[in-house]
């Protein structure tokens, strides 16, 4: 028994290396890190996908690799192919330039290994989770702390599941069920997030009747189309249950009248719900703050640090103002449990959906303690001051049309040739950007109208790098 144990001892030995190995093995990947990162302003923004080695392609080997041979596969294969969220001149969606210091909170993280779901396991992780939320609530407007509890929330893994759990939350909250379902209203416009359309279908609510509103030249939501609506649906019986606010559209960065759309819920008996994913963190400064205004008065809202904190992706947030709302729609137990129990109250765990999860707070902590705040907001307001100069540059180059004027760092604008089709120009302008690979944009649909998206919110990005854009635009149109 013993020499058997021994024996599966000794073969699994691979799974703890020692200290020289583990000091040989920061080391390559340092470098391996160090090499990206060096190369990262001179990166395309687009890379196609080579064909895929063993490393890629073959079953895992029984007799490992090694290290080197992995990094060598990530650096060709992985760091590579696809978009380069990480470059400065990727204008694409929402990008994602990954904090330096959030990578090494992820590397502490995982080595510790903290059990981030339930105090009781790790205190510390959750006040390091419970501080990030306090942040984000006085960003909002929520006012008080997580203890002295008027709001709750958590750090979920991006937008689409913090709406999702915003959502369930609202249903249980207004008592949304059975037969209520079919007689039940959700007011959003055609620029909300389609993880929300995912969220209602997930939480059971396909059945609600969806009242689009149209939105108006600057793409916000029609706040008198929402009131005469509100008013219809409740002579016709029905029960206005959710509105939705976006805080920044993905689309077209714009936001809703949420002070306005905050009344009317609150006339209305409905819940507020602002997905401020993208935008809301725009609040940090001084310009977002005054055009965000009204997102305190929601009842839930989602913010993604992945987005306007510039964090690694896999970290989203929801605050519902009534934290007893948020534990309602969470409420389970199991015999397992009990000796976490007794301060289970105030654990991720029970105000989500969520047990064992990644100790993400980590990675949102350390850049705010480390860095500071004050350079997100310079950040932030330099990313706004970015969109409005590019709009500004772009709107006196010949052939191109531009969108209102941001609410905050994304620019719509399209390119209209003095002969042919402009849809397919723009189509084929987008195709030529992509290959060129000095920048990246997407594009949109806007009433129907094929449309260009250029998004600022990597903190990479600088104004040499717009000038590179508005560059690259004049001479693929010059032509
Ligand atoms: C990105 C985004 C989402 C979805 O969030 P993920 O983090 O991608 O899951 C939802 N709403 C808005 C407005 C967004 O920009």
């Amino acid at each position: 028994m013993n020499d058997a144990l021994l024996q599966l001892e000794r073969a699994s030995r691979g799974l703890n290396p020692d200290a020289t190995e583990r000091h040989e093995m920061a080391r390559l990947v340092l470098a391996h890190a160090e090499s990206f990162l060096e190369e990262v302003p001179k990166l395309k923004t687009f890379y196609e996908t080579p064909a895929p080695s063993d490393v890629l392609s073959t079953s895992f080997p029984e007799e490992g690799r090694g290290l080197e041979a992995c990094l060598a596969a990530i650096k060709n294969e992985v760091d590579r192919p696809g978009i380069t969220t990480t470059a400065p001149r990727f204008f694409g969606y929402v990008p994602g330039g990954g904090l330096y210091h959030a990578a090494f909170a992820d590397y502490l993280a995982a080595v510790s290994n903290k059990y981030a779901g339930v105090s009781f396991a790790s205190p510390g992780a959750v006040r390091v989770e419970d501080q990030c939320l306090d942040f984000l609530a006085s960003i909002v407007g929520y006012g008080k702390t997580q203890e002295s509890t008027s709001y709750g929330g958590y750090l979920a893994s991006g937008g689409s599941l913090a709406n999702f759990t915003a959502i369930v939350t609202a249903r249980d909250a207004k008592h949304i069920h059975g037969p209520l379902i079919s007689k039940s209203t959700v007011y959003l416009t055609d620029h909300a997030h389609h993880c929300l359309d995912k969220a209602l279908h997930l939480a059971g609510l396909s059945g609600c009747i969806v009242r689009r509103i149209p939105v108006d030249a600057q793409f916000r939501m029609r706040v008198e189309v929402l009131e005469n609506q509100l008013d219809e649906d409740k002579k016709a019986g029905l029960k206005p249950f959710l509105i939705v606010g976006t805080a920044g559209t993905t689309n077209t960065g714009s936001i809703d009248p949420l002070e306005a759309l905050g009344h009317l819920a609150t006339a209305a008996d409905a819940w507020f719900h602002v997905d401020g994913a993208y935008g809301a963190l725009f609040a940090l400064c001084d310009e977002g703050k005054r055009r965000l205004h009204g997102m305190h008065l929601s009842d839930s809202i989602v913010l993604d640090p992945h987005k306007t904190l510039f964090l690694p992706y896999g970290i989203g947030a929801l605050l519902v103002r009534d934290k007893r709302l948020l534990l309602e729609a969470h409420a389970a137990g199991a015999d397992y449990m009990q000796d976490a129990i007794h301060v289970q109250a105030t654990s991720p765990a029970t105000v989500s959906p969520e047990l064992t999860k990644h100790f993400r707070g980590l990675r949102m902590w350390l850049p705010l303690q480390a860095i500071g705040v004050s350079a997100f907001r310079n950040a932030l307001a330099e990313k706004m001051a970015l969109a409005t100069y590019f709009r500004k540059e772009l709107s006196q180059i010949d052939g191109f049309e531009v969108g209102p004027e941001p609410d905050l760092s994304i620019v719509t604008f399209r390119y209209v040739p003095k002969s042919g089709d402009a849809e397919e120009a723009n189509a084929r302008l987008v195709q030529q950007i992509h290959e060129d690979g000095r920048i990246f944009i997407s594009s949109t649909r806007l009433d129907g109208v094929f449309t260009l998206r250029l998004a600022i919110v990597c903190f990479r990005s600088h104004k040499e790098d717009v000038d590179v854009a508005i560059s690259v635009l004049r001479e693929l149109t010059e032509a």
